[in-house]
C-alpha cells in the first residue's frame, strides 16, 4: 500500500489522506478520484508515503487515478501555496484554479479574423530597439511598454520572445481576452515553427489538458493566453508578456480572487525571468511603480502603422433628442459618404433601463436585487443584469396604477434603432452579448466588417479591443459618461482609460480619423483629459488625489464582503467581524466600515462590506489571516478580496 495526501477544490483548509494499492501508478501532481464524505470528488495528490500515518478514522482507498502523467509538480504547489495564502483560499482552490479542467473565466463568445494578416517580422526603430534590449538585459526585471495604439509594442514583445527562446526559454503571452488569443496565435503561427500552445477557458477540457501536457513536455516554448496562463507549467521561464496591462480582466472575479499581474511578478522573481507589461493606458499601479523606478518604463512615442493621431471631438449632449448628437449624424453622413466605415460604442446593452413611474415616483427594480431592470425589446423581457431574473414590460405602474410610466436610458438596442431611423440604406450590425450569442455570428460580423460589407458596426467592449479595420475612419462614443457615476474611485481612471482605448480604434491607417465623444458632463477632468490627449496630467493629478484621500496606491485595500438571505444576520455578523478587527492592534491598518455595499442585494442575498485599508500590507494580511481561524460558523458567507479592483 502507499497513502497519497490530497487536496480538494473546496474551501476545506486541510488535505486528506487515501490508501493506493503499490502497483498502480500514481504520485505527486495526479489527479483521483475519491470519496468525500458521500460524494465522489476529484482530488489532487501533493504528497505520497509509503508509512501508514496515524489516523483516527479508516482510510479510505482511491477509486480511480484519473492520469497517465503528473500534471503538476513541487514548482506549481509551491505556486499554489503562494495563491492560497495571498488570496485567502486553501491549496484545492488554487491547485483548482491553475490546472486545465478548472473552472471557466468567461463566457464570451470566440471569434477568428478568418484570414488574418500575419505579422511578419519588422526592422525595428530606434525606440524599438532599445525596448527588446532592455527587456532582454538581465538588469530589469519588470519593464513597461508605454505607448499609443501602433506605435510597435507587439513587434517588440515577438522579438525579445523569438530572442529568447532561441536561447531555450519559454515564454508566456497574456492577453486580456480569450477571443485575442486566437487571432494573435494564427498571426504568429509563421514565426514560432516550434509550435504555439493555447490555454483559456473557452476550450472544451480535453483540449486544455492537451495544450497543458504539451507545455508542460517542454513541447512548446510559447503560450498564448488569458488571464489563467499565468499558470502555465512551462520549463525555463524566461518572460512573461502582459499585453493591455490595465484591462480589469486580469483580475479573477471568484476565489482566488487573484490578480494575473502579480502572480506574473511572483513566478518570475522566483524563475529569474522578466515581465514585460504594455499599454497605452497604464493603471495608476503601474505608473505609479514607473514613477517610483520600481518599473522601468520604455516609452513608444511614434505611431509606425501609419496614418496621425485622430481627431478627438467632445460633444455636449445637452440640448439633444436623440442619442445620436446632430455633430455625430452629420459626421457619420460624411464617412459612409467617403465610402468609410463607422464604429460606435456604448456599454450598455438592451434598450432602456429604468422603469418609472411620473405619477408617485416608482421605481422597477429587480425583486431580488437592488438594480434597475434593463428593457430588451428583442426579447420583450425586463432583464437584472446581476442575476438573470426577467419579468414582463410593463405600461401600468405595479405601485399605484397610473398609466403615465416610462423607460429612460439608452442601451444598444435602442441605438440601433436610431442608426436605422437616420440611415436607413447602411447597413448596420449590433454587437454585444445578446446579439452574437449563437456560435459564428459574431465573426461572421467582423469578417463582413472587415470586407466592407457593413458600414456601421455598433458594439459594446467587444468591438473596443484589439481589433483594427483599415476602412474604419469615424468612431463615436456614445456616452462617455457611463463608467463615470459609479461609486468607486477608479470611476475616472476607468473613464479615461476606454476612450482612449477606443479612440484608438480610429483612423489607424488612415490621415482622416475622428472620434466624436458624447458626453452630459464635458467640464468631467477624465473626459477632457481623454479629449485632449492630456494623459501625464491627468496621472499625476489622480495620483494626487489617492495620495491625499489615502486610496491605491498608496495603500493597499482588503475588501471583506458578507452576504447571506437574512438582512439582520449579514449586518450582525460584519458588525462582529469588524468588533474583533478593531480590538485587535493593527498598525498602519484603518477599518471602514461595515456598511452596505453599493449594490446591496444580488440573487436574494444581502450584502455588506468592511473595507480595510493599510500602509502595511503583511501585518494587516496577517491578522486578516487569524481573524479566520477564529471566526466562528455561520450561515453568512464571508469573502476576501485582496487588492480589490469592483467596489460594488
Ligand atoms: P501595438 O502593439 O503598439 O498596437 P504593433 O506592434 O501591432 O503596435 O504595430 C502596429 C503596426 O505597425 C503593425 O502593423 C506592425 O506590423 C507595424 N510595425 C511595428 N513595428 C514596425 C516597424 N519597426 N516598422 C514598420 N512597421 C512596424
Ligand atoms: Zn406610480
Ligand atoms: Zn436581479
Amino acid at each position: 500500500m502507499k497513502y497519497l495526501d490530497v487536496v480538494f477544490n473546496l474551501p476545506v483548509a486541510s488535505s486528506f489522506t487515501y490508501s493506493l494499492s503499490e502497483d498502480v501508478p500514481c504520485g505527486v501532481g495526479f489527479r483521483v478520484k475519491v470519496t468525500f464524505g458521500r460524494r465522489s470528488l476529484t482530488g489532487y495528490v501533493i504528497g505520497i508515503s509509503e508509512q501508514k500515518p496515524e489516523a483516527a478514522f479508516e482510510i479510505k482507498q482511491v477509486l480511480k487515478v484519473l492520469d497517465r502523467a503528473a500534471l503538476f509538480g513541487s514548482e506549481e504547489i509551491e505556486l499554489a501555496r503562494w495563491v492560497a495564502k495571498i488570496y485567502f483560499c486553501s491549496l484545492g482552490e488554487a491547485l483548482g484554479t491553475m490546472l486545465p479542467g478548472g473552472k471557466r473565466e468567461s463566457r464570451l463568445p470566440s471569434f477568428d479574423a478568418e484570414d488574418p494578416v500575419s505579422r511578419e517580422p519588422k526592422d525595428l526603430s530606434e525606440e524599438q530597439k532599445k525596448a527588446v534590449s532592455a527587456i532582454l538585459s538581465s538588469e530589469n526585471t519588470l519593464l513597461y511598454l508605454y505607448g499609443i495604439t501602433g506605435s510597435g509594442k507587439t513587434e517588440v514583445f515577438l522579438q525579445a520572445a523569438e530572442n529568447l527562446i532561441a536561447r531555450g526559454k519559454s515564454i508566456i503571452y497574456l492577453v486580456p481576452e480569450i477571443s485575442l488569443t486566437h487571432q494573435l496565435a494564427k498571426e504568429l503561427k509563421h514565426r514560432f515553427p516550434s509550435g504555439i500552445a493555447l490555454l483559456h477557458s473557452s476550450l472544451t477540457p480535453s483540449q486544455r489538458f492537451k495544450e497543458w501536457m504539451k507545455i508542460r513536455n517542454g513541447d512548446v516554448h510559447l503560450v498564448i493566453g488569458a488571464r489563467s496562463a499565468v499558470f502555465a507549467p512551462v520549463k525555463n521561464l524566461g518572460l512573461i508578456i502582459i499585453d493591455e496591462e490595465h484591462e480589469g480582466s486580469y483580475k479573477s472575479g471568484s476565489t482566488p480572487r487573484y490578480h494575473a499581474r502579480q502572480v506574473a511578478m511572483r513566478r518570475a522573481q522566483r524563475a529569474g525571468a522578466t515581465v514585460v507589461m504594455g499599454s497605452a493606458t497604464p493603471s495608476l499601479e503601474a505608473f505609479h511603480l514607473m514613477q517610483e523606478g520600481i518599473i522601468r518604463k520604455l516609452v513608444l512615442s511614434k505611431r509606425l502603422s501609419g496614418g496621425r493621431i485622430p481627431d478627438n471631438v467632445l460633444v455636449s449632449m445637452e440640448g439633444e433628442t436623440s442619442p445620436l448628437s446632430r455633430v455625430l449624424v452629420s459626421e457619420m453622413k460624411k464617412s459612409l459618404q467617403q465610402g468609410k466605415q463607422i464604429i460606435l460604442f456604448l456599454n450598455r446593452r438592451g434598450f432602456s433601463y429604468f422603469f418609472h413611474c411620473r405619477s408617485c415616483g416608482y421605481e422597477m427594480k429587480c425583486s431580488h436585487c437592488s438594480v434597475p431592470l434593463t428593457l430588451h425589446k428583442d426579447r420583450n423581457r425586463m432583464i437584472c443584469h446581476y442575476c438573470g431574473h426577467s419579468e414582463k414590460p410593463m405600461t401600468v405602474c405595479p405601485s399605484c396604477g397610473s398609466l403615465d410610466v416610462g423607460y429612460s436610458g439608452f442601451g444598444t438596442e435602442l441605438v440601433e434603432e436610431e442608426i436605422v431611423r437616420f440611415f436607413p440604406d447602411a447597413v448596420v450590425s449590433r454587437v454585444d452579448s445578446d446579439s452574437v450569442r449563437k456560435k459564428d455570428v459574431l465573426k461572421n460580423i467582423l469578417k463582413d466588417f472587415y470586407a466592407g460589407k457593413i458600414q456601421i458596426l455598433l458594439g459594446t467592449q467587444m468591438v473596443a479591443k484589439g481589433l483594427n479595420f483599415p476602412g474604419v475612419n469615424l468612431v463615436g462614443i456614445i456616452l462617455a459618461d457611463t463608467t463615470l457615476h459609479v461609486p468607486d474611485f477608479r470611476a475616472g481612471e476607468r473613464t479615461f482609460s476606454l476612450i482612449t482605448q477606443v479612440a484608438g480604434r480610429a483612423g489607424r491607417f488612415s490621415d482622416d480619423g475622428k472620434v466624436i465623444i458624447q458626453t452630459y458632463d464635458p467640464e468631467n477632468p477624465a473626459i477632457k483629459a481623454a479629449v485632449e490627449n492630456s494623459q501625464e496630467a491627468f496621472y499625476l493629478q489622480e495620483l494626487e488625489m489617492r495620495k491625499m484621500l489615502r486610496f491605491p496606491p498608496y495603500v493597499r485595500l482588503f475588501r471583506l464582503v458578507f452576504r447571506g438571505k437574512n438582512e439582520k444576520d449579514v449586518e450582525q455578523f460584519a458588525l462582529r467581524v469588524a468588533a474583533t478587527l478593531k480590538s485587535g492592534k493593527m498598525e498602519g491598518a484603518e477599518i471602514l466600515g461595515p456598511s452596505e455595499c453599493p449594490v446591496s442585494r444580488i440573487a436574494r442575498n444581502y450584502r455588506y462590506q468592511i473595507i480595510i485599508r493599510t500602509i502595511h500590507f503583511t501585518g494587516t494580511h496577517g491578522m486578516i489571516e487569524n481573524l479566520r481561524k477564529v471566526m466562528p460558523k455561520s450561515s453568512v458567507y464571508m469573502e476576501i478580496d485582496v487588492d480589490p479592483l469592483s467596489m460594488l
